[in-house]
């Protein structure tokens, strides 16, 4: 049984309205921010003692990919203690105007984590090339930690360009989101979001159903499986 439901189309206009909203979003200067401990689809520690961390930016305004997912985005929510947009916002301004203090600051939160797995964008994508090479250098200076992130960036030419030096280090994965009938880069993992319970083709995520697994617990995502995977909408 799925543990969450696909959401109605009244659900999905409330939505579309809120990631509408989201285009007039602006980096906000404050404090740092930085990552996030796990929450109950990442997992927050394994029996491996893994840690996991996240990484979150503004939607819509840093997703340059973006196309139908404008519809139906699940980080169109307006609950700010799950989802805090501001903060998130100032997440995007340290990545804009403070460059190398973030990696910094990122390294140095990393470093003191045990056994760390970076989620790079719960919510958010890569969206210039100078941000691509911040994460680049940030998985570089942590070679036991490892990192993953779904991305619709892949479909701006230069930016897939960009992504395939970061896609090439051993300790990340990088899996391109595909709508439809799109087709993956070449040698790329991708993940697809439908409206099916599940798909024989495809590795279906655990955590979607009753007494699944969380990302910690199921790996399958960060470890380098080769596996594609598919997400029930929600
Ligand atoms: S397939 Fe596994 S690692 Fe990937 S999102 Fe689902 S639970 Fe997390």
């Amino acid at each position: 049984m799925l543990r969450r439901t696909i959401p109605t189309q009244r659900q999905l206009k409330t939505r579309r309205a809120i990631l509408e909203s989201y285009r007039d979003l602006l980096p906000i200067e404050g404090e740092y921010y930085g990552l996030e401990g796990g929450n109950k689809k990442t997992g927050i520690k394994n029996d491996k003692n893994q840690t996991a961390l996240v990484w979150n930016l503004p939607p819509v305004i840093t997703c340059p990919g973006a196309s139908e997912c404008l519809n139906y985005c699940y980080n169109a929510d307006t609950r700010i203690d799950v989802f805090p947009i501001e903060r998130w916002c100032c997440n995007l301004y340290w990545a804009v105007q403070k460059q190398e203090e973030l990696i910094y600051r990122l390294c140095e939160q990393i470093g003191r984590t045990m056994n760390p797995v970076v989620r790079i964008h719960s919510s958010g994508d890569f969206f210039s090339s100078n941000y691509i090479g911040l994460w680049e250098s940030v998985v570089d200076l942590n070679p036991s930690a490892l990192f993953w992130g779904y991305t619709r960036s892949w479909r701006v030419p230069k930016l897939l360009r960009d992504m395939e030096r970061l896609r090439a280090k051993s300790n990340i994965q990088l899996i391109a989101s595909l709508e439809r009938n799109e087709v993956p880069p070449a040698g790329w993992r991708f993940c697809i979001v439908g409206d099916d319970h599940r798909r024989d083709d495809m590795f279906n995520c655990p955590e979607q159903y009753s007494n699944g697994k969380n990302c910690l617990d199921c790996g399958e995502c960060f470890c380098d499986t080769k596996s594609n995977i598919y997400f029930v909408r929600h």
